[in-house]
């Protein structure tokens, strides 16, 4: 049996008002609990095995070919439902049609910009504390702070960043320069960990001056830029929805519901910039 797991949640969430909506990947069901499905990345054929004693699939990688994880694979359905393309293809089958717009991603070397890296209108970058924002590491890695980017306004069609935000000193500083940055109509399609049940966000740590000031115990995640991790300032709560509202974008979540037994969630936020009265 086919199920859908993906829902969206609008802007009338905030009202009490859902909608659930045919964003279903392909999946297509096999014995010895695994299924097989087509990688929305990078297009081949993967085997996704449901009885991992894990606790959320949001992390596991699904494509023996591209390594994508789950997550990913949320984000580029998302990315093919608002660039108006068929959900059962992939980014890389879709390259021409995405090379076409200007999409920044920001990181470097995930499955997304695996596929993406030679389309003409695709950019990536990282922060790195040593290089000037605008400029290139010396692996050919271009630096950007997404609380000061260095592109024009209204350039991007896409920006696409996965678990970014919860390391951003000052978030609405930085969701304010992807507005700038967004073309009218542009999308920030992103990935943050979102506790959808806590309504207020929680700041854990904040910038004072070039000093940092925890608030919380410090808390890090794995980061492919920085051996100790990357800190956390923000733990994300559904005020978040408002924040991003008061900055002038329309806000959706597409959320997934992963299937039993592993189960787990994800949540995509699919941001609009809308035109400023
Ligand atoms: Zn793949």
């Amino acid at each position: 049996m086919i199920t859908n797991w993906w829902r969206t949640i609008t802007n009338r969430a905030f009202t009490g008002g859902q909608k659930r909506v045919p964003v279903t990947p392909v999946w297509i069901p096999k014995t010895e609990g695994k299924r097989i499905k087509k990688c929305n990345i990078c297009g081949g054929k993967t085997h996704f095995d449901l009885t991992r004693p894990i606790d959320n699939l949001r992390e596991t990688e699904v494509c023996r070919q591209c390594h994508a994880i789950m997550r990913n694979m949320d984000v580029a359905q998302v990315l093919l439902l608002k660039a108006s393309l068929a959900l059962t293809t992939s980014l890389r089958e879709a390259g021409i049609i995405l090379g076409q717009m200007n999409i920044l991603e920001l990181a470097h070397g995930g499955a997304i910009g695996g596929v993406l890296l030679d389309v003409p209108g695709y950019q990536s970058s990282e922060y790195f504390d040593d290089v000037e924002p605008g400029a290139c590491s010396a692996a050919g890695i271009r630096c950007e702070d997404v609380q000061a980017l260095t592109f024009p306004e209204n350039h991007f069609d896409f920006v696409i960043s996965q678990d970014v935000f919860e390391h951003v000193p000052d978030i609405k500083q930085g969701f304010s320069e992807i507005w700038r940055v967004l073309k009218p109509g542009g999308y920030h399609v992103f990935t943050i960990p979102y506790h959808r049940n806590t309504p207020h966000s929680v700041v854990r740590a904040a910038m004072v001056g070039s000093e940092i000031k925890h608030i919380l115990e410090p808390a890090y995640h794995g980061d492919p830029v920085r051996s100790e991790g990357a800190l956390v300032f923000t733990d994300f709560g559904q005020d978040i929805r408002v924040i991003l509202t008061g900055l002038g974008f329309d806000v959706e979540l597409y959320e997934h519901y992963y299937p039993a037994p592993s189960g787990g969630y994800n949540v995509v936020f699919c941001t609009r910039k809308a035109q400023r009265e």
